[in-house]
């Protein structure tokens, strides 16, 4: 597989295409579903599938508050996310069998961020060879029964 690697500059694209109002914001304030893809709601941040997954099972951690970078949050939400984060790797560990991780933000237009007022850190499972499902469809995006189901999963996995 080539370029597995660039799961931010999807987003990029994905996302600036339809830049009205922000995407995190209108998810948090609908009920938790497969049509919002929150997965587990904390109190201070939640866990949302990303729609245009690199690989099944790419969640991204979320404050409430619509803020543009780490900064701006008080240390209880930052402390939160980073709990959130750490409860996702064991949730994609249990459902998806992942071996690894890549995790990271882009903050800021210049970095590639493609919800530039909502912070957010992406958690994408990696496979030694990335011998997933994912493989055998190339670049093909996940079929949204496919990411329903994915969503169910993991949902159920932050419930264990
Ligand atoms: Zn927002």
């Amino acid at each position: 597989m080539k370029h597995i690697w660039s799961p931010w500059r999807m987003e990029y694209i994905e996302n600036h295409e339809k830049e009205d109002g922000c995407i995190f914001c209108t998810a948090q304030a609908k009920a938790d579903g497969a049509d919002n893809l929150i997965a587990y709601r904390g109190k201070l941040a939640y866990v949302i599938l990303n729609r245009y997954p690199y690989t099944s099972g790419h969640v991204m951690v979320v404050p409430f508050a619509h803020v543009p970078n780490l900064e701006g949050l008080d240390p209880a939400t930052r402390a939160e996310m980073m709990e959130l984060t750490s409860r996702s790797m064991s949730v994609l560990r249990n459902v998806y069998n992942a071996r690894a991780f890549n995790m990271g933000a882009n903050i800021g237009e210049a970095a590639g961020a493609g919800v530039l007022g909502h912070v957010h850190i992406h958690v994408v499972p990696r496979w030694a060879g990335d011998t997933n499902f994912m493989s055998s469809t190339g670049q093909t995006r996940v079929l949204p029964e496919a990411l329903e189901d994915t969503f169910l999963r993991i949902q159920k996995g932050f419930r264990i």
